[in-house]
């Protein structure tokens, strides 16, 4: 690794794989020998498309998506798909469910209000969001249009060991955080969402998987750009899409592939994060802020219970090249994001330093 990079613990933007920006960086004023960037080109030309295709159909190979579902390359990111949801499926039966995990998942409940009859079916606001509620606390109505809950919690750090039975309720879910990190079996999903910028690649680009029979529903003052049909029947170029974000997306995509695709960083996730809550359980300074059984494996939130020596923590380790630790405001402590591109040896580097923090302090 060159000198001068660090290892980046963002929640998003986030770190990105070194040989992804280097390939970006050498195709930059000249793609492929034609003369331009890939942010020069017209999206309708040659070049371009089999970018776009290029990249959908390893999405499609890399998450095992079904040939009933549609991948729509968006904008407007996580936050706008709270509104194109409800905008889409709700007429269905003027009702949906929402389970209430932490922050984004809150949002996106009260965007759903404006367009219908939104019940929360469980909420985990009473302790902080530390924990994710188990099968039996959700309390379901089979004639919802949907259930929507937030897979990864990328505040609190808390993640959906459990894929939640709805029966015939279709399951709309937010993985934002943790998309590409692990096995999803597509076909028990209405639709999926993720904002490029955790675990993809640059923000600006919202991946929207969506069974096909769910388009077509959506409410009448649906506004042209949020309605997925529209969106479907001009495969994501209804307007001009972020092409640059799609050939970066594509860019970390090949890079998945090559490291062993979805199965592989499932297993690596796992390792990395267990290493992490292990020095942080043994430690005597340090408090996990999820329960075990509902930690997340791509963010880590801990703290030390004293603002100070938390401050303290985010600078010392920022000079040993281990930056953006600072919790998110509405947890506090520390926040270590280690999606995909975070190598097992920048957590290894944070690990040690977790341990001579105790010792020293
Ligand atoms: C970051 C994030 C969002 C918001 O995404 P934007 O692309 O900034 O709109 C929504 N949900 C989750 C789980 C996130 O982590």
């Amino acid at each position: 690794m060159p000198e001068e990079r660090v290892f980046n613990f963002a929640a998003g933007p986030s770190q990105l794989p070194l040989e992804v920006l280097q390939k970006a960086g050498s195709e930059i004023t000249d793609y492929h020998g034609i003369g331009m960037s890939v942010m020069e080109m017209s999206h309708r030309s040659k070049m371009f498309q089999e970018i776009f295709l290029d990249t959908k159909n390893r999405f499609r190979r890399l998450m095992h998506v079904p040939e009933n579902y549609e991948i729509l390359f968006l904008q407007g990111g996580g936050s706008s798909e709270f509104s194109m949801v409800p905008l889409n499926l709700m007429a269905r039966t003027g009702k949906a469910d929402y389970a209430i995990t932490g922050h984004f998942s809150e949002v996106a409940a009260k965007e759903a209000e404006k367009y219908g009859s939104v019940s929360i079916v469980c909420s985990t606001a009473d302790t902080g969001h530390n924990r994710i509620p188990a099968q039996e606390e959700l309390h379901l109505d089979p004639e919802a249009s949907y259930f929507h809950y937030c897979a990864n919690n990328t505040i609190y750090g808390t993640e959906w060991q459990y894929v939640p039975d709805t029966g015939s309720v279709p399951l709309v879910s937010d993985m934002s955080s943790e998309i590409t990190s692990r096995r999803v079996d597509i076909s028990k999903y209405g639709i999926i969402y993720a904002g490029a910028q955790k675990n993809v690649g640059p923000a600006g680009v919202t991946i929207v998987i969506i069974r096909r029979d769910l388009a077509g529903n959506a409410l009448p003052i649906t506004p042209l750009m949020m309605n997925y049909q529209t969106l479907i029947a001009k495969d994501s170029m209804y307007n001009t899409p972020p092409c640059w974000c799609i050939y970066m997306v594509g860019l970390v995509l090949e890079w998945l592939e090559s490291q062993g695709g979805v199965e592989a960083m499932e297993q690596k996730k796992h390792q990395k994060a267990e290493l992490l809550y292990k020095v942080l359980d043994d430690s005597h300074l340090f408090h996990c802020h999820a329960l075990p059984g509902s930690r997340s494996d791509m963010n880590v939130t801990f703290r030390t219970g004293n603002d100070d020596l938390d401050s303290k923590f985010v600078a010392e380790a920022a000079e040993h090249g281990l930056v953006n630790l600072k919790g998110h405001r509405l947890v506090k402590g520390m926040r270590a994001s280690i999606y995909n591109a975070m190598p097992m040896e920048g957590v290894e580097r944070l690990a040690e330093f977790i341990q001579k923090f105790d010792a020293e302090n």
